[in-house]
């Protein structure tokens, strides 16, 4: 007796995106390609996988994503890789390896899937796709409000500004943070005791994640904890307050954040975040900023840039509750051809292909495998097609077939027979009025 075997599922976290939900990440992506192309950004393409060390340095080793969210591993030479957690160390190493960066202006995006080890929840995943917008050589504040107005075009483009907040702050320089977090550490030394092992860990190498503390109590213990707006330098404000002019200008609404600080080392001086609350807990959908010691820090030459990363499966999540997807998006089919009869094989693909070529808008779709006329009818309804072009030789007929039938796929029952030869132009006739 064969004993079946036991089925094998997808990796936690990591989803199948099915037939039904593509058109919505169709939509999303090319309303974003549309986007970024009228901003004159062009597509790059990097690998999944680098070397881990490109993350550590870039992402920073004591952060969520470096220290418990990455997928590293050892591959057969014992090179030690990462699945890139983000696009924007990936694009940069790429670009600087193709001396796109120095001395130049450049405008790229990128698009595809990210690793995180993270716990498994709604809108949040291990395997889930960004796409980003990198802009480089530009020492702004134009270009940092030009990436935030990019992204606000594209909220515009999907429907959803009513439902997005613009979250900004001043995170100033890496020398400014340094200064910072020693004053901060030496806050929390005094507030010990009411801090949990967590927050303890991190008071010495990364003091300032200790502020995002989902902990009430350490909440309680941060409240005269000092300020990073009060050590950020006086270069870096003024660039800020420009960004502020810039929006004001733009008419992008914002709500300044002194506790926005991001997940990621390599941001300086002005960041950004778009939050929503229709997505219950994970309401971030876009978080960006500058980052001009990025390139320098994994080996090229000093460039500012400034950018931002999208996170898609959020996106959907938001444009299929609040039903955004233009019904003209989804994939239809329109007409359904029945082929009845062994011998009518070629005649069922030939009319298909002529459908197809005259009515290049048109979803048509062609019964393979043969069958009775029922069952064939029965998926032609259950296709959604509107018109169904009948194939089908009459016992005793003669060759070479020489009518068809179109039928209304409605209550109605409607049909007509043609000959063959007429039937393709006729057809947008029986469409207009069905
Ligand atoms: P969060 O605070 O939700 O953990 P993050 O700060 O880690 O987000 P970023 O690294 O800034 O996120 O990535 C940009 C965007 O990518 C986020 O705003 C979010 O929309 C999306 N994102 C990040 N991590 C995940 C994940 N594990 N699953 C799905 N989307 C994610
Ligand atoms: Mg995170």
């Amino acid at each position: 007796m064969s004993k079946s075997k036991k089925k094998i599922q997808a990796i936690r976290g990591m989803n199948d995106i099915l037939p039904e939900q593509t058109p919505s990440w169709q939509y999303l992506e090319n309303s974003f390609q549309k986007v970024v192309q009228s901003y004159g950004y062009s597509e790059i393409r990097f690998p999944i996988l680098e070397q881990t060390q490109l993350f550590k340095r870039s992402i920073g080793e004591v952060t969520d994503i470096v220290e418990k969210e990455m997928y590293s591993f050892d591959d057969r030479n014992g090179a030690n890789l990462t699945l890139r957690p983000e696009g924007t160390a990936g694009c940069v190493r790429a670009a600087d390896q193709h001396g796109l960066l120095y001395n130049q202006h450049q405008r790229l995006w990128y698009q595809g899937p990210m690793f995180r080890h993270e716990r498994p929840q709604k809108g949040r995943y291990r395997q889930f796709h960004q796409f980003g917008a990198e802009a480089f050589g530009m020492a702004g504040p134009d270009i940092d409000a030009e990436v935030i107005q990019l992204s606000a075009t594209l909220w515009q483009e999907l429907g959803l500004t009513e439902y997005l907040v613009l979250e900004i702050n001043n995170i100033g320089s890496a020398d400014d943070r340094k200064n910072y977090g020693a004053a901060l550490t030496s806050y929390l030394e005094t507030r010990e005791k009411e801090l949990d092992d967590d927050a303890r860990n991190r008071m010495h190498s990364n003091p300032m994640r200790v502020l995002d503390s989902k902990n009430p109590l350490v909440q309680d213990a941060l409240k005269d904890a000092p300020l990073l707006t009060d050590f950020v330098n006086q270069g870096s404000v003024s660039h800020y307050r420009q960004l502020q002019g810039l929006l004001d200008g733009l008419g992008i609404a914002y709500i300044e954040n002194s506790r926005l600080v991001r997940g990621l080392d390599y941001y300086n001086n002005c960041v950004f975040e778009w939050t929503t609350d229709s997505l219950g807990a994970q309401g971030a959908v876009c978080g960006g900023g500058r980052y001009d010691g990025l390139v320098e820090q994994i080996g090229g030459k000093p460039t500012l840039a400034a950018g931002f990363a999208i996170g898609e499966e959020r996106l959907v999540l938001m444009l299929d509750s609040l039903e955004k997807i233009p019904p003209s998006e989804l994939q239809t089919i329109d007409i359904f051809v029945l082929v009845v009869g062994d011998t009518l094989a070629a005649e069922g693909l030939q009319l298909s292909r002529q459908i197809r070529a005259r009515y290049p808008d048109l979803g048509v779709l062609n019964h393979c495998g043969g069958g009775k006329y029922n069952s064939q009818l029965k998926r032609a309804f259950a296709s959604g097609a509107r018109l169904a072009i009948i194939l089908e030789s009459e016992p005793g007929a003669e060759e070479p077939l020489k009518n068809v039938k179109i039928r209304r796929l409605d209550d109605s029952g409607e049909s007509i027979t043609l000959e063959l030869a007429d039937s393709v132009g006729k057809i947008a006739e029986f469409l207009q009025n069905s």
